[in-house]
């Protein structure tokens, strides 16, 4: 093994070749600086922010908060560092967060190895030499033998085009870019275009504070309350006493949480009164665990219709008006298929006089004039918009760098017809650059830090291992690519999750090609895929000496 990375320094002054460029200090980059780093790397981390955190640092609009318990939405490598960070919410809000996440970065010395404020803008791949050439925003370069991509899933917003948006007469927003010292809405009228996760939690905090809020709304979403209660000294400290057992359960399953009791009958064979009974408690724990109360919620139509219908019920009973509350019911797609929002107080925003809902699957807006929305129907005048507009996931990051693996391939030209890999981690063509939660990986489909965690740890020893048997270069078959393209494909086609045209799938990205792009067979399963892989000698890979 080579390297000096304990003392090791984010710069890599000319000549200099690291063994590792690892792009992003998200979750998954602070991890995979931290553990290459340990295990004797020559590590720089690159990031475009002037913090860490990615997705914690940017979207700090108000509500922003996990759907997974913050318990489990935090790392598992340190037991020292899950005993000493005292979570005082089940589901942390995003100040939190991220404060864990400089917490992290501080108490692990991560940030001399983090170039702060600069982008990779660049990849390319030298076949001669099997080196990484990076070409970073700052006009430097720097050489590494492997490349770690912590990009984002969720890290490229999506902008609505809309003529005279950018010629806009007042204050405009944006969920991923918000100002750190907050925005005061107070007497505005705002409106907000978007109502996927970040809208929804969003718009009960925005209500309470415009003087009007117009909701721009294109297709409902099915949203279960997030339940924030507040986490006590005490029932922190009963938590962490059973953490190793909590994190035993959580890398044994599969969405990378502990499981709930879940039902293990069919919903369409339990009787209707014990059916509502566990939707109702479900309901009022909150989360999106909610699409895993039965065994067939994804897979049968029948059964999901159940539990469509229980949440519809919902909202008629908590909106007044019953023509909003058809408005904001979910319909023609099975719940869960695309990602449960988590809320509060979000269907109840809708009975107070100064918020309106507008659908613009009915009335699209036509153009932005001054400071008035004009849609099909009406005029809208306000002070300021928000955009919760969604993300280009899941490959938007990797796409965002222009990579040229061997013979000068992009990844552009490679993911034309739709992103492949093997096992999510790797690409055919592009030898020694990892992808951490990547197309055709678990990714967005279960608690993304363990997630994270996984995959890192899979890309660390294959390193480490490559290093101790004298490989320099390490690549995808395109055989192995195309089988796992191919099984990754049929999974998702036994379920119900390719019914929805969803950003999983790319369909809210104009001119993407529509693929669904994770693999649903289970984090725990997933982990023994990537397992069985490393034992047998890196089954699918090219190797070279
Ligand atoms: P990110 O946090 O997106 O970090 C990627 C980093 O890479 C960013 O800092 C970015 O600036 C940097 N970067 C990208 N490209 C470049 C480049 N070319 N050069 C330099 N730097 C670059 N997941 C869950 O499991 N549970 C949840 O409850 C949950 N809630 C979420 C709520 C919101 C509002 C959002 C947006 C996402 C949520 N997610 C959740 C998904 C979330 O993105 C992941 O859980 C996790 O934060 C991803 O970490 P990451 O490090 O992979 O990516």
């Amino acid at each position: 093994m080579s390297g000096s990375g304990a003392t090791g320094r984010a710069h890599s002054p000319s000549g200099e070749v690291l063994d590792v460029i690892v792009v992003g200090a998200g979750i998954a980059g602070l991890y995979a600086l931290h553990r290459l780093r340990g295990d004797g790397h020559r590590v720089m981390c690159v990031e475009s922010e002037h913090e860490v955190g990615g997705t914690w640092y940017r979207n700090r609009y108000p509500g922003a908060r996990c759907d997974v318990e913050s318990l489990d939405y935090s790392y598992s490598f340190s037991p020292e560092l899950q005993q000493e960070w005292v979570w005082t919410e089940r589901y942390a809000t995003q100040p939190e967060i991220l404060r864990y996440l400089i917490h992290v970065a501080d108490r692990f010395d991560l940030r001399r190895s983090i170039e702060f404020d600069t982008r990779v803008t660049s990849l390319s791949y030298d076949d001669d030499s099997s080196l990484w050439t990076a070409t970073l925003s700052t006009g430097r370069r720097a050489a590494a033998r492997h490349c770690v991509l912590a990009v984002g899933s969720l890290s490229v917003p999506l902008i609505p085009d809309i003529p005279g948006l950018s010629d806009f007469d007042g204050e405009i927003h944006q969920t991923t870019d918000w100002p750190a010292e907050g925005v005061d809405f107070s007497g505005k009228r705002i409106a907000v275009m978007g109502t996927g996760s970040s809208g929804i939690q969003a718009i009960p905090h925005l209500a309470a504070q415009a003087e009007e809020l117009w909701v721009l709304q294109r297709t409902p979403n099915f949203s279960i309350p997030a339940i924030g209660d507040e986490l006590t000294p005490e029932e922190f400290s009963r938590a962490a006493a059973q953490y190793d057992e909590r994190r035993r359960l959580a890398w044994q399953s599969s969405n990378a949480q502990p499981p709930r009791e879940f039902c293990d009958e069919s919903a369409l064979l339990v009787s209707d009164e014990a059916r509502n009974e566990l939707f109702e408690r479900f309901w009022h724990r909150g989360g999106v665990q909610f699409n895993k109360i039965f065994p067939d919620q994804m897979t049968s139509r029948a059964a999901n219709d159940l539990a469509a219908e229980f949440v519809r019920t919902k909202i008629r009973e908590l909106v007044k008006d019953p023509a909003v509350a058809e408005r904001l019911s979910p319909r023609g797609y099975p719940i869960g298929a695309k990602r449960i929002c988590t809320d509060t107080g979000y269907y109840r925003t809708f009975n107070r006089p100064n918020v309106h809902l507008v659908d613009i699957s009915e009335e699209p807006v036509d153009r932005v004039d001054g400071g008035k929305l004009v849609t099909r129907e009406r005029t809208i005048e306000i002070d300021a918009l928000v955009l919760a507009t969604g993300f280009d996931a899941v490959t938007g990051g990797f796409l965002g760098i222009d990579i040229r693996g061997r013979a000068g391939r992009t990844l552009a030209e490679a993911w034309a017809a739709g992103p492949r890999t093997y096992l999510g981690v790797t690409v055919h063509g592009f030898p020694n650059l990892f992808f951490v939660n990547g197309p055709g990986g678990v990714s967005v489909f279960a608690n993304m830090t363990l997630v994270s965690e996984q995959a890192v740890n899979w890309i660390a020893r294959c390193i480490s291992w490559l290093d101790d048997h004298g490989y320099r270069a390490i690549e995808a078959s395109a055989s192995a690519e195309e089988s796992w393209g191919t099984h990754v494909d049929d999974v998702a086609s036994q379920t119900l999750f390719p019914q929805a045209r969803s950003w999983y799938s790319g369909a809210n990205v104009p001119g993407k090609p529509e693929q669904f792009m994770m693999y649903i067979g289970g984090f725990a399963n997933f982990g023994r895929i990537l397992e069985r892989v490393a034992r047998d000698g890196y089954r699918g890979y090219v190797l070279t000496s």
